[in-house]
């Protein structure tokens, strides 16, 4: 059986204040669904200690928006795998459509990413999804098998029994455009039947997240699909409400 995960992604946001706010009012709705829900925040790298210093003590789990490849060396600007290990991070979200646009990462960086956040004993989360002309073209697992194979390729199949995958289609981030509950789980289940081509206990078992305008509205038909497991979520992660209203919708 796969425990659900409902994970924020805070993206660029917060405040010193908002921060303490925002994990001093999911504590308590992280501990209630604890024993049915896997609940976490990735925050910015900045806000990653304090995190670690307001949450521990809860069930509330929390990861990065993103890591380098190296553990340590000359390479400004970066946050390494061990570091973020060191202030508690169980995830590190790569690969992330924002990172793959605006910072140029390929297939082959994120899957290096991937395997320097599991070799450093974080989870990584791997985003894969299409832009709309691609939906449009009908392309979505072509994208998605490509964003896939190079991950298989470096880290094996075996690697995904410790990863989770968010599905996120580019054109529902940010824009309200939420996929339908049908596309989803269509996405959702091709991933795993490309995945059990390789192997089928590996692939029962990985947890895949719907991610793009996943709230409080959209959660509950989303999260009732067979083969979606939980939601990465962005603009709704960022107050209090809406998100445990979402981590609700997984109990
Ligand atoms: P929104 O929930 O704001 O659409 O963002 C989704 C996302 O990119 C999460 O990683």
């Amino acid at each position: 059986m796969r425990k659900p995960l409902v994970m924020g992604n805070w993206k660029l946001n917060g405040t010193k204040e908002s921060v303490t706010a925002l994990v001093n009012a999911l504590k308590a709705p992280a501990d209630k669904a604890a024993a049915k829900v896997d609940v976490a925040v990735c925050a910015p790298a900045v806000f990653i200690g304090m995190v670690e210093d307001l949450a521990s003590g809860s069930k509330l789990q929390w990861g990065s928006e993103d890591c380098d490849v190296h553990t340590k060396g000359a390479f400004t600007g970066e946050n390494s795998p061990t570091m973020l290990r060191e202030f508690g991070c169980t995830y590190a979200i790569v690969g992330h459509s924002e990172r793959r646009e605006y910072h140029k990462e390929s297939n082959e960086c994120v899957a290096a990413k991937y395997k320097a956040a599991q070799e450093n004993v974080l989870i990584p989360v791997l985003c894969v999804g299409e832009s709309e002309a691609e939906f449009d073209a009908g392309r979505t697992m072509d994208i998605v098998r490509a964003e896939l194979k190079a991950v298989i390729d470096l880290c094996g199949i075996e690697s995904f029994k410790n990863a989770v995958i968010a599905y996120e289609p580019i054109w529902a981030i940010g824009t309200g455009k939420t996929a339908t509950p049908e596309i989803a789980e269509k996405v959702h289940a091709d991933i795993r039947a490309y995945l059990a081509s390789f192997d089928a206990d590996v692939a029962a078992g990985v947890r895949i997240l719907y991610g793009g305008s996943c709230n409080a509205k959209t959660a509950p038909d989303l999260f009732k699909q067979p083969d979606i497991d939980g939601g990465l979520v962005g603009g709704a992660s960022l107050k209090a409400p809406d998100f445990t209203a979402i981590i609700e919708a997984a109990e």
